[in-house]
């Protein structure tokens, strides 16, 4: 529905949340300017060429509950590029991986007792049932898991998945973490087999984006590639326009940031010192995600987590599980990630280092692997990835009407207690809608 809306609005970011964004302002008539610092829309859900096919930089699954991604999808026009694949689950632990899909998988997992895989299963159902998440967010996520499932399961199962995550941060974590992931991931499973149905965008998610990209342009909406936005400009505690690195100043009646909380602080002028620090104090985890690409199928899973803290990455996310091989010209892709606190070292190793770390185990989990079957190893990265929430801190998640008339604001800290994901994010695209003038 168009209407004679014609304030002229700026988006700061072109990840998910600011396409998404521009496409629906543009339905209703504002008038759209979209900034990216990066040379391509998507940020985080951003790709790159290999054999002349686009390649996301990082994994990217569409579950079967994301709903509001899904309507989106098929509302852009690309419904068709879906498509669904049961996918499996697997856990490495002392030098085996284990089938973890089924109740029968878990019931017969052989790290754990009898015992304990009821215990654990009794957790997967208690987190089902669990409806008040802001009574869980008080209590640290071990207390929460330990009560039900037990000491041992914690160890062997939840400490390290917990690890794979936060790095070394899982100590601040509150339960809603785990239960909001266990709500998500059961969200995928289908009848009594409990199968798990995933889905994918042909040509990666930046399918969705390029879609969303073209309606924005028929509309008028103007994309400003490889523009930084370096300040807002606001006189009278009014945002009057935004400033681009090269000192230009392009006026807007209003501004929505979907940057990270700190990189918003960082376009503040003097001045709103409470709502700076609020903004600047959010820490984030950072991502160090090599892909490798292989030849051939390296195991049966889409993912696999791993258990055994000396291999320096947390999971095996062997995505052409997922992805139909011929629709990524039969290269086989397994991203290794890991999830790195922010004064982690890692971070800033040099590419050959990160190669030489993580081949070495590689090679250790997987010793039939042989070297002619590995084309190539990249190494991606991004520093601002899962929002570190502390238990206790929910009145310092930030509002999208900002204390700055006319300067609204939507990230991955705001979407809590859901997970970071497109799902989320274009959900919460959809309540900076409603809440604008
Ligand atoms: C390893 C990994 C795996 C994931 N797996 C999944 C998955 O399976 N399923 C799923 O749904 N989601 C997944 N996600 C999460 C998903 O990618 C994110 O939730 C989503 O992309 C976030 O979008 P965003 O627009 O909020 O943020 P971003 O993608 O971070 O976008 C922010 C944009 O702002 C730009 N920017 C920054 N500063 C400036 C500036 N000063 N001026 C202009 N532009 C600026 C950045 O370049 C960036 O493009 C995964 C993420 C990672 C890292």
């Amino acid at each position: 529905m168009q209407s004679e809306n014609k304030q002229r609005v700026g988006i700061i970011g072109g990840g998910i949340m600011g396409v998404t964004l521009a496409y629906r302002l543009s339905q209703r008539g504002y008038d759209v300017t979209l900034y990216e610092r990066g040379s391509q829309l998507g940020g985080l859900a951003s790709y790159f060429m290999y054999d002349g096919q686009r390649i996301d930089r990082f994994y990217h699954t569409i579950l079967s509950s994301d709903m509001s991604m899904h309507g989106l999808i098929q509302e852009s026009g690309v419904g068709e590029k879906v498509h669904f694949t049961a996918t499996k689950q697997g856990f490495y632990d002392k030098g085996k991986i284990y089938p973890f899909n089924t109740p029968v998988d878990l019931m017969s997992f052989p790290p754990l007792s009898l015992i304990q895989r009821f215990r654990l299963g009794l957790q997967i159902v208690y987190a089902q049932f669990e409806s008040d998440w802001r009574t869980i967010d008080r209590i640290p996520v071990q207390d929460w898991l330990m009560k039900v499932s037990g000491r041992k399961v914690y160890d062997k199962v939840w400490q390290p998945l917990l690890r794979a995550k936060f790095d070394t941060l899982s100590g601040d974590v509150p339960a809603t973490y785990i239960w909001s992931r266990l709500k998500r991931m059961m969200g995928t499973r289908q009848g009594v087999t409990s199968k798990e149905m995933m889905s994918y965008l042909e040509d990666g998610y930046y399918t969705l984006i390029e879609a969303l990209e073209k309606h924005c342009l028929e509309r008028g909406v103007v994309f400003k590639l490889n523009t930084a936005i370096d300040k807002l400009e606001i006189e009278n505690s009014k945002v009057s326009g935004v400033r681009l690195a090269d000192g230009s100043v392009d006026p807007q009646d209003m501004v929505i940031s979907t940057l990270h909380s700190p990189g918003l602080a960082a376009l503040l002028p003097d001045g709103f010192a409470d709502f700076k620090t609020k903004l600047a104090k959010q820490e984030y985890l950072g991502v160090l995600c090599p892909l490798v690409i292989m030849d051939r199928k390296l195991t049966p899973y889409y993912v696999i987590n791993i258990t055994d803290a000396s291999i320096p990455f947390t999971a095996v996310v062997e995505t052409t599980n997922l992805v139909d091989p011929a629709h990524v010209k039969n290269n086989h892709l397994v991203y290794l990630p890991k999830y790195v606190a922010p004064d982690n070292e890692m971070m800033q190793w040099p590419d050959e280092q990160v190669r030489t770390e993580w081949m070495r185990t590689f090679k250790q989990m997987f010793p039939d692997v042989q070297d002619s079957w590995i084309k190539d190893f990249i190494v991606q990265r991004a520093r601002y990835v899962e929002p570190i929430r502390p238990i206790n801190t929910l009145d310092d998640i930030p509002d999208i009407v900002t204390p700055i008339d006319g300067l609204y604001m939507g990230n991955t800290v705001m979407i809590y207690p859901d997970l970071g994901n497109g799902e989320a994010v274009t959900r919460f695209a959809d309540r900076i809608i409603a809440t604008i003038p």
